[in-house]
C-alpha cells in the first residue's frame, strides 16, 4: 500500500527573487498503484514537484507524507522511490548490467542477489542480450529500457518518471508509453510521470494535473480535463 500525500508545497530555489515560486502551493492526495501525470508547459514546475518527492531539491515550505509519514527530511537513497530522468542518465563508461545495477551496489545488496535482480529486469526489457554492451552501442529505445531497467531492480513501491520519452522518435515513442503502461500494472507501483505531452497524459494517466506557472490549474481524470462539455 502506497498512499502520498503532498500537502501544500512550495518551493523557491535559493538564487530565486524573495517571491518567485516555483512551485506555490502544491495540494495532492496519490492513492495506490495510481498513475498521475503532471503536465503542462516547460517551465511550470512539473520537474521541480517530483524532483522534491524524490529528495532532489528541499521542499521550501509544506508537507510530504508517504503512508503518513514525514518525508521532507529523508535521504533521496532512503526513500521507497525509484526515478528515471529524462535524459537516461546512464554511465557511459559502465557496461548495461553495471548501470542497472549501480543503485543495488550504493545500496550494499550482495553480488548474487544483484545478479538475479539485474537478470529479471533485462529479461522484462529485453536486453538479456546487451547486458556487457555500454550505452554508446544501443539504440535510444533500448537505453531508455536501461534507464527503466534501473527503476525496476529497486523493487520499490513508487515510481518518479521525468520525460522519460522525450529523447525518442515519434514511433518508438508510442511503442514505449505501452510498454510503461504494462510495467506500471505489472510491478503495481505508484508511478508519477512528468510530460509536456498531452497526448501522453491522455493515454497512460489515472489522474492529470495540470500545471501552469507553478500552480496547480486542474486535477482530474483524462475524460474530465480533455473532453470540455
Ligand atoms: P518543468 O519541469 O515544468 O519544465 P521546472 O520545474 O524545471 O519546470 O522549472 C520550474 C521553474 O523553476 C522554472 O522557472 C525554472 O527556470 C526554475 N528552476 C528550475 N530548476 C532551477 C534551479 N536549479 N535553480 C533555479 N531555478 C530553477
Ligand atoms: P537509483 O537507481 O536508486 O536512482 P542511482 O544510482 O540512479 O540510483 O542514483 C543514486 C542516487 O543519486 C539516488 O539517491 C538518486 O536519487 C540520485 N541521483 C540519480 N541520478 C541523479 C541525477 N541525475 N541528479 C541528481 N541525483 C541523482
Amino acid at each position: 500500500m502506497v498512499e502520498i500525500d503532498l500537502n501544500h508545497i512550495y518551493k523557491r530555489y535559493a538564487n530565486a527573487e524573495e517571491d518567485n515560486y516555483a512551485v506555490s502551493d502544491f495540494d495532492l492526495h496519490i492513492k495506490d498503484k495510481e498513475f498521475i501525470v503532471f503536465v503542462g508547459p516547460s517551465g511550470c514546475g512539473k520537474s521541480t514537484t517530483l524532483r522534491m518527492i524524490a529528495g532532489l531539491e528541499d521542499i521550501t515550505k509544506g508537507e510530504l507524507l508517504i503512508n503518513g509519514k514525514y518525508e521532507n527530511d529523508t535521504a533521496p537513497k532512503d526513500r521507497d522511490i525509484a526515478m528515471v530522468f529524462q535524459n537516461y542518465a546512464l554511465y557511459p563508461h559502465m557496461t548495461v548490467f553495471d548501470n542497472m545495477a549501480f543503485g543495488l551496489k550504493l545500496r550494499k545488496y550482495d553480488k548474487d542477489t544483484i545478479k538475479t535482480k539485474v537478470d529479471h529486469a533485462a529479461k522484462i526489457l529485453g536486453l538479456s542480450e546487451y547486458l556487457d554492451r555500454k550505452p554508446a552501442a544501443l539504440s535510444g529505445g533500448q537505453r531508455q529500457r536501461v534507464a527503466l531497467g534501473r527503476a525496476i531492480v529497486r523493487d520499490a513501491p513508487i515510481f518518479l518518471m521525468d520525460e522519460p520519452l522525450s529523447n525518442l522518435d515519434a514511433k518508438l515513442r508510442v511503442t514505449m508509453r505501452a510498454e510503461i503502461a504494462k510495467l506500471h500494472q505489472e510491478l503495481n507501483t505508484t508511478t508519477i510521470y512528468v510530460t509536456h505531452d498531452q497526448t501522453e497524459a491522455m493515454t497512460m494517466a489515472d489522474r492529470i494535473v495540470v500545471m501552469s506557472m507553478g500552480e496547480v490549474q486542474q486535477i482530474g481524470t483524462p475524460k474530465e480535463v480533455y473532453e470540455t462539455p
